[in-house]
């Protein structure tokens, strides 16, 4: 069953439009299911009905015409119950519909299963035969089975076929997905791909110009000479540490280039139309699909080799067409997975905004998005990559939306708002050098994330109260090696001097996660689980060490150093940190006995991220001088939702009721145990999250920089008694949606409407 699974799959995969896809699949799946009719029914939400797609046992001139109700027929049915239906007679249902134009009188067994994409019923399959009989189990559990695997695979040409209609009709397409940093951007699309995969991309004919022809023959051809000689230049490198018969390797990879093997079949897909990306993709498809097919293990496994070749000869393609690309002067760049390094290559002064196809938007990328203030959205998973690139493109990251092609009339509208969005935050920065103090006199320190974007922050310092978390690890990871004590050292120094002096709270080392490190690789199955943070520093003492001292030296003469210790669980973790800061501190105050300045022992806090170190404040109150809560991890392990995964991004909340009540009593502990504390997750930099925090007693908020003013701004404009009321009324919800829609009202009701602005629904 599989095997026919996969074929199926892959078979769909090859197509290049929804129709031929929609074809081939119920062709194959009347065969493979040796039933007498299959067909595909997709749901039109516009005119609520499904419209016949497909099918291969009807009346083939219903295709695209016969529709039917989203309440009417076993159609409608099968999808109001959101489940399989399986009927031996199937004309004596009585929700059972005759319609004469699909040819149906013959048939009598039905079988049916919705198709159901991201919670949405995308469609129904249904296979019908004549002979009257309840399907199998079996055939039940395949077809449905079958439907989840293709769901995103029809999902996705369905909006690829949209978007082509879109585009012929002038048509705006839209798409949704998770909101990173808020804004609005109007650009030009920019794809990057980060790491090729031939799944990445959608198949493309080129125009019938046999002039495009010859150019992708020639594109096909250069990139086949490029990996040939990476492949000799590799085996000559080799020719010393590896013997022959590993060596040979090589001359197969070789023989694999050959036009024999590959290059006339390529070369014949680019005359049939395709272009040579499309080619390869298909020829190497069905080369691996032959592969695997066989019995035989070892040729089986060269499938692996025929796909690295496939990538490397499709690298140099991609390769070529970047180079003779430039950047449009307001870019929206596309990514499959937007990465720290992808972010850092591009022009920022040019880059308007991000779209990424996977990765939450609680990553540490999309906080990178939010610290530069570069609107983003994420997990738009089935925007068709390579379809969009050079498109016109509206991101309404406040909605979460993405519009591709818009028409003039949306493309005005936003161009309005993105006016008065600029005027607003005119009104937050004209207020930059006055006191964070609400109505009633309190004041709250506001001070500022740093270290993911180098370049820019250290002329943000005289915009806050110092740095509530410096997050070293950002730049080890621009780094080809673990950087020297006094490149450390010298980078620190850098950093304190900038906001001296006003305090830095420096983070040791939290890598792990989502942040890793090019030069050191770490293979987890679940790394937001695993090796991360204190964990990693204390099992690697010696690089532990060296950061210690290096950050302790670069204090020396400047005072405003305190750490941070990232990811705690528990007691002895903190005991065996502090042990090798002791450590660090003797050895250098011995070093450096003759010195000028003198080595001082800095204030200890712990990272309240991970829910054990909540229950463990009054040890921590005894054992450190303060904590910061990170409400990005700590609403990832309370809700059990991975901050990366755009799949349950909708989830990741940290207005759910357990996570408010979780840091509402972390404030209460705090202030009994008299132990000094802040929060520094992302919770802060929206407005209404730090009036609620506020409200719970947390006076010290760590931000990124684009959000220091407005949330300076909102407290400024609020009394922390009225504060107080609404979070009590928000703890006493049940849900994160109760919660967001009782802030609202209060933001209105205290005259702040404008944060809320929205664009009308297009
Ligand atoms: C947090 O978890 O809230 C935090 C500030 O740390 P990071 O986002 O770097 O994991
Ligand atoms: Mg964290």
């Amino acid at each position: 069953m599989l095997a026919i699974l996969r074929k199926i799959a892959q078979a769909v995969s090859q197509q290049p439009d929804l129709t031929s896809a929609l074809e081939t699949f119920v062709s194959l799946v009347k065969e493979s299911m040796k039933t007498q009719c299959c067909s595909v029914y997709f749901a039109d939400y516009n005119q609520e009905n499904f419209v016949l797609m497909a099918t291969k046992g009807l009346n083939p001139k219903a295709v695209g015409k016969f529709r039917i109700g989203f309440t009417e027929g076993l159609v409608g049915l099968v999808a109001q119950r959101e489940e399989p239906l399986n009927l031996a007679f199937a004309q004596d249902h009585p929700r059972f519909i005759y319609s004469p134009d699909v040819d149906e009188d013959n048939y009598n067994a039905f079988l049916a299963v919705p198709i159901v994409h991201q919670k949405k019923i995308l469609g129904v399959i249904v296979i019908q035969q004549n002979l009257a009989r309840v399907f199998s189990q079996d055939e039940e559990s395949f077809l449905i089975t079958l439907s989840a695997q293709l769901a995103s695979q029809l999902a996705h040409a369905e909006i690829s076929e949209i978007l082509k209609q879109d585009e012929k009709a002038h048509q705006t397409t839209c798409l949704k997905g998770a909101s990173g940093a808020p804004g609005i951007a109007i650009g030009e699309a920019f794809v990057v791909m980060p790491k090729l995969s031939f799944a990445n991309f959608e198949l493309k004919k080129t125009d019938l110009a046999v002039s495009s022809h010859i150019e992708q023959i020639k594109l096909f051809r250069q990139a086949v000479a490029a990996t040939r000689n990476e492949f000799s230049t590799m085996s000559q490198e080799l020719s010393d540490t590896l013997p022959n018969e590993a060596l040979a390797v090589f001359q197969v990879y070789q023989q694999l280039l050959d036009a024999k093997s590959l290059g006339q079949k390529v070369e014949k897909e680019i005359k049939q139309g395709w272009c040579a990306k499309s080619a390869l993709k298909r020829v190497i498809e069905s080369l691996v699909g032959q592969f695997m097919a066989m019995q035989d293990n070892y040729i089986k496994e060269r499938a692996i080799d025929v796909q690295d070749i496939g990538i490397r000869v499709l690298h140099h393609i991609v390769d070529t067409e970047c180079a003779l690309k430039t950047y449009p002067d307001s870019m929206i760049l596309v990514t499959d997975v937007l990465t720290p390094s992808m972010l850092a290559q591009v022009p920022k002064d040019k880059l308007m905004g991000i779209i990424s196809i996977s990765g939450g938007s609680n990553s540490h990328a999309s906080i990178l998005t939010k610290a530069l203030g570069i609107p983003a959205v994420w997990g738009v998973t089935d925007l068709p990559l390579l379809q969009v690139d050079g498109k016109e493109m509206i991101i309404d990251a406040y909605a979460s939306k993405v519009y591709i092609s818009p028409s003039n009339i949306l493309k005005q509208e936003y161009s309005q708002f993105k006016k008065q969005e600029g005027i607003l935050h005119d009104q937050f920065e004209s207020e930059y050098q006055l006191d964070a103090c609400t109505l009633d006199g309190e004041h709250i320190q506001l001070l500022l994330n740093a270290g993911l974007e180098v370049s820019t922050e250290l002329t943000n310092a005289h915009f806050c109260d110092g740095v509530g978390l410096y997050r070293t690890e950002a730049w080890f990871m621009q780094k080809s090696q673990f950087p020297t004590q006094l490149e450390q050292e010298n980078w620190y120094r850098e950093v304190l001097t900038s906001y001296h002096p006003s305090p830095v709270i420096m983070r040791t080392l939290d890598i792990g996660g989502d942040k890793v490190l090019s030069y050191f690789d770490v293979e987890e199955e679940n790394p937001f689980l695993g090796w991360r943070g204190i964990r990693f520093s204390l099992d690697h003492p010696e690089l532990f060490l060296e950061q210690l001292k290096a950050m302790l030296k670069a204090n020396a003469g400047l005072g405003n150093l305190k750490i941070l210790l990232p990811m705690v669980t528990n007691v002895t973790e903190v005991e065996e940190a502090q042990r090798l800061l002791k450590q660090a501190y003797f050895e250098l105050e011995d070093e450096w006995a003759d010195q000028f300045y003198k080595i001082e022992q800095p204030e200890v806090g712990v990272m309240l991220e991970v829910p054990s170190s909540i229950f463990l404040l009054p040890e921590w109150a005894k054992k450190v001088d303060f904590c910061s809560v990170g409400s990005n991890d700590l609403t990832q392990y309370l809700l059990a939702v991975d901050r990366t995964n755009s799949q349950v991004s909708e989830l990741f909340d940290p207005y759910h009721p357990s996570v408010l009540r979780a840091l509402n009593q972390i404030a209460q502990n705090c202030m009994q145990h008299e132990l000094p504390f802040s929060l520094c997750g992302e919770l802060a930099a929206d407005p209404e999250g730090a009036i609620l925090l506020v409200a719970m007693g947390y006076r010290s908020l760590s931000m990124n920089p684009s959000s220091i003013n407005k949330v300076k701004w909102v407290l400024r404009r609020l009394k922390i008694t009225d504060m107080e009321d609404l979070l009590k009324s928000c703890l006493g919800q049940s849900s994160a949606i109760e919660v967001h829609r009782i802030i609202r009202n209060f933001i209105i009701l205290n005259g702040l409407s404008q944060l809320l602005y929205k664009v009308k629904e297009a």
